[in-house]
């Protein structure tokens, strides 16, 4: 709550020097003075830090973390306060956990963290367009790095769904920590899908949502720096020569 409460009055402060630059036509002169004093990041609304609580639990298709199921449910009290129409427990479709049964997620799956939902009606089967934004939105804004896996991303006619991986998990697969921030990872703006061509793909849903606590904790908005190393499991290129 302190940090959060700092960054806010960060921002506040800044637009209050804009503000008065305009009234009093100081602009200069407060330019020249702001860099030293007002910070250029402000935290999103709705950002809490998960409790770090790792038992497991089953929930209908699989095994999560409490933290994991505690951000699904930040996550949902978001969505839903705008709107959302799709349960996040009844849309689970993938847990945590799977050690490697499933081939087609590449190892993501393996370890804690990892959650995958439908994004179609339960009953009617239709894909619900307009709830995939807002529910990517609000599952980034709880702590996950979240993509829409559209029909034939993964594999010829792979099934529509979202897949999210939890920042932060210290139980998460190496291939779910590389799409956080592996050559082809969320902080660095990507889809997290690695590619045989080596090339990352830019992410669909307007880059990634960084909180107060996860900066806290030493993630940071890696889009434009360089990555001189594949993080190991985010690559599908070998490297054979490391310097
Ligand atoms: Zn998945």
């Amino acid at each position: 709550m302190m940090s959060s409460t700092r960054w806010k009055a960060g921002a506040l402060f800044g637009l209050g020097a804009g503000v008065l630059a305009a009234i009093l036509g100081l602009s200069g002169a407060v330019e020249a003075w702001q860099p030293g004093a007002t910070p250029t990041w402000a935290e999103p609304e709705g950002c809490l830090r998960p409790p770090e609580d790792y038992t497991r639990h089953w929930v209908s298709v699989g095994y999560f973390n409490a933290r994991t199921l505690a951000m699904l449910d930040h996550a949902q009290a978001l969505y839903s306060a705008r709107g959302g129409i799709i349960d996040l427990r009844v849309a689970l479709t993938q847990g945590s956990y799977t050690g490697g049964a499933l081939a087609a997620s590449f190892g993501t799956h393996d370890g804690g963290g990892a959650v995958d939902l439908s994004v179609r009606h339960p009953v009617t089967w239709d894909i619900l367009w307009d709830e995939i934004d807002p529910l990517i939105a609000a599952l980034r804004t709880a702590g996950f790095a979240a993509w829409l896996r559209d029909t034939g991303d993964l594999y010829p006619d792979s099934p529509i769904h979202i897949h999210a991986i939890a920042i932060g998990d210290r139980e998460l697969s190496e291939a779910a920590r590389a799409q956080i921030d592996g050559t082809f990872g969320y902080l660095r703006g990507y889809d997290g899908l690695p590619r045989r061509d080596g090339i990352p793909v830019p992410d669909r849903h307007g880059g990634p949502v960084l909180c107060g606590w996860m900066i806290e904790d030493g993630w940071r908005d890696l889009r434009g720096e360089r990555n001189p190393l594949p993080t190991p499991g985010g690559t599908s290129v070998v490297v054979t020569a490391l310097p």
